[in-house]
């Protein structure tokens, strides 16, 4: 198919500089977890998205030197020749495709302390660190210090440039860039010709940009990515005062603007509180004050929406971190007209959490992202099956559905039974909560894609009993059953049922979700710690409720750091005069309330008078039909079964990004021969060095 004409815009080469992307679809520079220890793995995630028709593609941020070595998260590095070879795999592997290579080269300043190489970390100003609450400061930079990092920007820009990258960065965003501590007035609190007045604050910026420009600027394009907005009013920079100061003071400077809110969790703002293209109010005003190309952007994966940015003088390049990892083909598509097979980012940043949890590279919709390399996974290409063998799938939520839509790709007889008289399971009955709609793209792009498969069908309505299954004529059968709340309230403060849980007015978020009648006052009991809780307490607040929330935890909601809500979330349930109660757990549910200790005082037993309790702990995998038909291997066989698994939250509950890896692993291995013990690929360390002993 052609593509729609009305998109042609977004197919128009547009220059950098010195350089030309072949469109305006921008891989903006975001962390994918593989860092300097694993540069193919991260060659290998950036190229399947040249391939897949991304016009740039930068690096994560890139430290420029020992000052600023973002320990604990891995983080690229351009240090010296050995880091920029490194480097040289990812710039191969997105020329090979046609796009072009970017950088982003970064001093974190006092973000971090330096916790591998023990370096004093810098800043404008004598300041603690900034992440995880490290007892050291940074120390106030002299002269002399700005001056080797304006020399460190300059070689590693030379670096970069010689390994073949196209496109340079100054960063001053995030709260992550030198440039931006210098700039503002929150971490900049100097005398001198770098602080006080915008001009002076602003100085190490323009300075950086010149350097960059004058040793690489004929050959790379130069970009400063910059947060004009730092969210916390006059405190730091808005974009009505000194971000448009700014912007205006180096208008033609830069080749290429790349703007922003600060910090990560508003420019990566989750969908349950931010919706596409939120980040225009902030940004619009860039292109008034500049002729040069501006790139932004706004979890956008609507071609209608970014044609709209594009025509209406918002934007002109359309930056993607979050809508590329989802669907690395999403340009190719479009090109294609086949629009309706995006996979949609769903905003619930889980591969933001990738870095934060120092994991795995991960993507909810995206089972591929990260396993390029190491598995040899492709986002679009699937190894064709391995037999004729039928497959049932029992169970269409996210693993089932996941593992159906792979096996027919691969060129199974995939049939996929579900009880319920939809598709989706639980990210159809979580999409209904508050502010989780768009998860329900996680099966909405699964069921278009099926439904265009001859060689699969779905069967809705039907819940199948262990006989129905043996009977059912297929060689594999898979349960993708789910899980189920726990009633007992059991998970990490609590290991046996809590007392009372079973009486009428406690309730499970299963129960919430299918429309129980709860009575206010409620109290809700996390210890979940992700979102869960939090989204139903909101909708029993908003249903003109009374609520408490207690949890076991210092905060609420814990895990929601990894994804950058926490905040927003915090912000949303005091919003909502939610009563929240940390440190304590529950010791009994009663008639006429719930008593609560606190984990750390001797305080006593204290009683919350409600009428309804809502236990949001854990949950047990719903494997019955598993165990049944696998606790009588004879009549498998009889039944002519060669393959039982399970998958999902049947096998294990877990997010639901666990899910679909889960249903896509199930599809790749099955018929692929027995695996090893260790199943994919290691990056090792080269033992070129001689140890050293002393
Ligand atoms: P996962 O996250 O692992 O995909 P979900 O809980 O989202 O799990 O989905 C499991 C689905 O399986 C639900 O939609 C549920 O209705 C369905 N299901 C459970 N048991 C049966 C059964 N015996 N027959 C058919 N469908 C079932
Ligand atoms: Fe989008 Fe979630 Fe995938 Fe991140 S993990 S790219 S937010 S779908």
């Amino acid at each position: 198919m052609a593509r729609d004409p009305r998109y042609d815009i977004l197919f128009e080469p547009i220059k950098i500089g010195p350089v030309t992307s072949r469109n305006r679809f921008y891989q903006v520079p975001h962390c994918d977890a593989h860092g300097h220890n694993m540069p193919y793995g991260d060659a290998s995630h950036r190229g399947v998205k040249a391939e897949g028709g991304w016009g740039v593609i930068c690096t994560e941020q890139c430290s420029i030197h020992p000052t600023s070595d973002a320990a604990p998260y891995g983080e690229t590095r351009i240090w010296d020749d050995g880091h920029a070879r490194q480097l040289k795999l990812l710039v191969d592997t997105v020329h090979k495709h046609g796009a072009l290579a970017g950088i982003e080269l970064a001093h974190n300043g006092y973000a971090f302390s330096n916790r591998m190489s023990r370096e004093i970390p810098l800043a404008p100003s004598s300041i603690p660190v900034h992440y995880n609450w490290d007892p050291i400061s940074a120390r106030e930079m002299d002269h002399a210090d700005i001056k080797e990092l304006r020399r460190w920007q300059v070689e590693a820009a030379k670096r970069a440039q010689s390994v073949g990258f196209d496109v340079i960065y100054v960063y001053a965003a995030h709260g992550l860039g030198i440039g931006q501590f210098f700039l503002s007035r929150h971490t900049n609190h100097r005398t001198d010709e770098y602080g006080g007045s915008l001009e002076n604050r602003a100085r190490l910026i323009g300075e950086m940009l010149e350097d960059t420009l004058e040793a690489v600027g004929d050959k790379a394009g130069v970009v400063l990515r910059l947060a004009v907005d730092e969210m916390i009013g006059d405190e730091g920079i808005t974009w009505q005062e000194e971000g448009q100061a700014v912007v205006e003071m180096y208008a033609e400077l830069p080749h290429l603007w790349d703007v922003n809110i600060s910090d990560w969790k508003w420019d990566s703002g989750v969908s349950r509180f931010f919706e596409e293209g939120y980040q225009e109010p902030y940004i619009a005003f860039v292109k008034q004050k500049t002729t040069k190309p501006v790139v932004g952007v706004g979890r956008f994966t609507s071609p209608d929406t970014m044609v709209d940015q594009i025509k209406r003088g918002v934007l002109d390049i359309i930056g993607a971190a979050r809508p590329s990892i989802a669907d690395p083909f999403l340009p190719k598509k479009i090109e294609e007209g086949r629009n309706e097979d995006i996979r949609e980012c769903i905003g619930c940043n889980i591969c933001v959490a990738s870095e934060t949890i120092a994991g795995r590279f991960r993507c909810t919709q995206n089972p591929t992202a990260g396993e390029e390399f190491r598995r040899g996974w492709h986002p679009e290409k699937i190894p064709e099956k391995g037999s004729d063998d039928g497959v049932l799938i029992i169970g269409a939520g996210p693993a089932g559905l996941e593992a159906a839509r792979a096996l027919g790709q691969r060129g199974y007889d995939v049939h996929l039974v579900e009880a319920r008289s939809e598709v989706g399971g639980r990210v159809i009955r979580e999409s209904q909560l508050p502010g989780l709609a768009k998860w329900s793209r996680v099966a909405s792009y699964r069921d278009i894609q099926i439904g265009k498969m001859k060689n699969v069908e779905v069967h809705l309505n039907t819940e199948l009993t262990a006989n129905d299954v043996r009977e059912y004529g297929a060689e594999v059968v898979v349960c993708a059953t789910g899980s189920n709340w726990r009633q007992d309230g059991c998970s990490h403060a609590n290991q046996h049922a809590i007392p009372g849980s079973d009486s009428e007015n406690v309730f499970t978020p299963d129960a919430i979700m299918s429309g129980a009648e709860v009575k206010g006052p409620v109290v809700v009991f996390d210890d979940d710690h992700y979102y869960m809780a939090t989204v139903i307490a909101e909708k029993l607040r908003k249903e003109g409720n009374e609520v408490t929330i207690v949890t076991p935890l210092m905060e609420l909601a814990r895990w929601g750091e990894n994804t950058l809500e926490f905040e927003f979330v915090m912000e949303r349930i005091h919003g909502l005069d939610i009563e929240v109660i940390t440190d304590h757990n529950i010791t009994n549910i009663g008639g006429n309330g719930v008593d609560i200790v606190h984990l750390y005082a001797d305080k006593g037993t204290r009683t919350i008078p409600c009428k309804s309790t809502v236990l949001v702990g854990s949950r047990l995998p719903n494997d019955a039909l598993y165990r049944e038909l696998a606790g009588d291997p004879a009549a498998l066989e009889k039944a002519d079964i060669k393959t039982l698994e399970r998958i999902g939250d049947c096998l294990s509950p877990g997010a639901i990004q666990v899910a679909t890896h889960s249903g896509h692993k199930f599809a790749r291995e099955l018929d692929a021969g027995p695996q090893p013990d260790v199943s994919y690929k290691l990056e090792r360390i080269n033992l070129e060095h001689e140890i050293a002993v002393v």
